[in-house]
């Protein structure tokens, strides 16, 4: 086989072992993001649901302030109700007991509601908490396993490459531009087989007598459709 073709064919392979590793790489590197975002999202939505806790036992603390100065309130009222001196004070003292008491039953109410509300609050957060750290867990396995991956993929594509660059200097100055050009652009394939008369590259028939001289002559030849060498093999 001619020398050119022989070359080309092993350049080949180890460039296409390196677009592998390339893509391999891009995609590991697109899968650690995907897990790092979602990582983000967890601890986000555990801070918020923290937050949202915090407020409601601030402002439930606060209801209990107000319910505790409501009854000493009250029990102020009915200590002076004891003493009032006509029936005049009597009604005033009367009705801002039972103001004081509608607050009070308010308060309660109130109180109760904020109660249940927090329960809720504090369960959800327990299980974005709970849902963060096992996924957090399983991200970071992940994480390590893609990593690990990468840097091997990477070692592989150097080796590689560092192949391809040594041989090419062993093409000739008639294919090594072209062949440069073609492997650094659109899929990477510089040189492809014939398959009967059709090109491999771009699955387009070659005219018969192309095809005829590919599988007899050793010359290098291109597809006269999309211009990568061809072979017969
Ligand atoms: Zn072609």
């Amino acid at each position: 086989m001619n020398n050119d073709i022989a070359r080309m064919i092993e350049l080949q392979r180890y460039w296409d072992t390196v677009l592998r590793c390339r893509d391999d790489i891009e995609k590991s590197d697109s899968s650690i993001s995907f897990w790092k975002e979602r990582l983000k999202e967890n601890q986000g939505r555990v801070l918020a649901l923290q937050e949202t806790v915090k407020l409601s036992k601030s402002f439930l603390r606060q209801k209990e302030v107000d319910l505790a100065s409501v009854e000493e309130k009250i029990a102020r009222l009915k200590t002076r109700g004891d003493a009032v001196k006509n029936e005049r004070e009597a009604a005033a003292a009367g009705s801002e007991l039972a103001a004081a008491s509608a607050e009070r039953s308010g308060l309660e109410e109130e109180i109760l509601l904020l109660m249940d509300e927090l329960e809720v609050k504090s369960s959800l957060l327990a299980d974005a908490e709970k849902e963060a750290a096992a996924a957090s867990e399983q991200s970071g396995a992940d994480i390590a396993m893609l990593e690990e991956r990468i840097e091997r993929f990477r070692k592989q594509m150097d080796e590689h490459r560092a192949k391809f660059d040594e041989g090419l200097s062993g093409l000739s100055a008639a294919v090594r531009p072209k062949f440069q050009k073609l492997t650094g652009s659109g899929n990477g394939k510089a040189i492809v087989r014939i398959d009967g008369e059709t090109c491999e590259g771009c699955r387009v028939q070659v005219p018969v007598h192309l095809a005829g001289d590919v599988s007899k002559s050793d010359r290098v030849m291109s597809c006269s459709n999309c211009g990568r060498f061809i072979y017969n093999g």
